[in-house]
């Protein structure tokens, strides 16, 4: 076979493969080879990596638009010197991500402001930019949809939305009380991760004392809690809400708590 004919072939056979950036690439990469007398499994070599690539960034931009992250927060963007109360060296070892491979969770809690939405976003943005799937929702976002849900009588759509990422956000659990059907779904979603070994990150005003306050079961909140509790990392962080701090340095007025 010619040069010519097996060229027209790998084309139309990298198009059939939808094999599109090997395809786009292949002619430079030809050009290449044959200019620094690139072996042929060379040339493989890079079509192959640079397709994989692309797969690899098309997969993460569309796990960050299915995500439902509410900002583009970064850990980086974070400042440690104005909240000492939260460790670097925790938050460095969250971001390397062992916890997701592990199935850990990540349980941030303390007053409104003082970054724990930031923080899970932060983390994230990690998971996603590592090619994991991430869901993000708020407590309140989750008992509106479990309510609409099913009263569709589609619960069985619901749950593989919450199960299926390899890292869940559950953010502002506290804010609003949980009536039972709501605690016992949430209880049931929680019990299915912690048995999948899937991670969940919790932002919570709430200390876990108070944590009787938001369900309408003592036993339902103590069960959920030692499902969350029994592989994770807890943050409490105390400090002052970084934007109230912000005002007060920049001379300006800071409502009364
Ligand atoms: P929380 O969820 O604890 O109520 P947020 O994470 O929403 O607080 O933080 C409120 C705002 O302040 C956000 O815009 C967040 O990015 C910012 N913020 C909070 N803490 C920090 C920090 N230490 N460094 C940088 N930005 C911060
Ligand atoms: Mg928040």
């Amino acid at each position: 076979m010619s040069a010519a004919v097996s060229y027209e072939r790998v084309r139309d056979q990298l198009g059939r493969l939808k094999m599109e950036a090997a395809l786009s690439a292949l002619d430079p990469v030809l050009e290449r080879a044959q200019k620094h007398e690139k072996l042929a499994v060379e040339v493989l070599d890079e079509l192959l990596t640079l397709e994989l690539d692309a797969r690899f960034e098309r997969r993460v931009a569309t796990n960050l638009k299915l995500s439902g992250l509410p900002a583009p927060k970064t850990l980086e963007d974070f400042d440690y010197e104005a909240q000492p109360q939260v460790p670097k060296d925790v938050v460095d070892e969250l971001a390397t991500l062992r916890f997701v491979h592990q199935g850990e969770n990540v349980l941030l809690l303390g007053p409104c402001g003082v970054g724990k939405t930031h923080l899970s976003i932060g983390l994230a943005l990690k998971a996603i930019e590592r090619g994991h799937r991430v869901y993000f929702l708020t407590l309140h976002d989750l008992v509106t949809r479990f309510r609409a849900y099913r009263e569709k009588n589609r619960l069985d759509v619901l749950l593989p939305i919450l199960t299926r990422p390899d890292v869940l956000v559950l953010d502002e659990l506290g804010f609003v009380p949980l009536e039972q059907p709501d605690a016992t779904f949430l209880f049931e979603v929680v019990n299915k991760r912690y048995q999948m070994h899937k991670s969940i990150i919790v932002t919570s005003n709430k200390s876990f004392g108070q944590w009787d306050e938001i369900f309408p079961d003592p036993v339902l909140a103590t069960a959920l809690l030692d499902r969350l509790l029994h592989h994770a990392t807890t943050l409490n962080i105390r400090g002052e809400s970084y934007r109230l701090r912000h005002r007060r340095h920049a001379g300006l007025a800071v409502p009364a708590a």
